[in-house]
């Protein structure tokens, strides 16, 4: 085998070799990224509906901003406010009790 057989050889050999270990890397890189974004099933649900879970929240809570209902609860808020003459009293005991902490 001359110089130059033997260097083609070797060349197309560590280029196999090196497309072989790029593939492999690739398969474990992808799996560890999957397991990285999703430690389970239901996160993975979590994150691939997470924006429609989230648009339907704000959905409800800015319709309900609009019909003037409270969002504890089904009362009339008290206008102005987001909540009704009771969730608004419970805010403000909150509120109070947060403070004085
Ligand atoms: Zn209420």
């Amino acid at each position: 085998m001359s110089i130059r057989e033997w260097w083609n050889k070797l060349k197309k050999e560590t280029k196999e070799e090196a497309e072989k270990k790029r593939e492999g890397a690739k398969g474990k890189e992808e799996k560890a990224e999957e397991s990285f974004k999703y430690p389970n099933r239901f996160v993975k649900f979590y994150h691939l509906n997470k924006e429609k879970l989230n648009k339907e929240r704000r959905g409800s809570y800015t319709s309900r901003r609009k019909d003037g209902v409270c969002v504890r609860c089904k009362r009339k808020v008290v206008p102005g406010i987001v909540f009704c003459e009771y969730h608004q009293e419970k805010q403000k005991e909150y509120n109070k009790k947060a403070r004085s902490k």
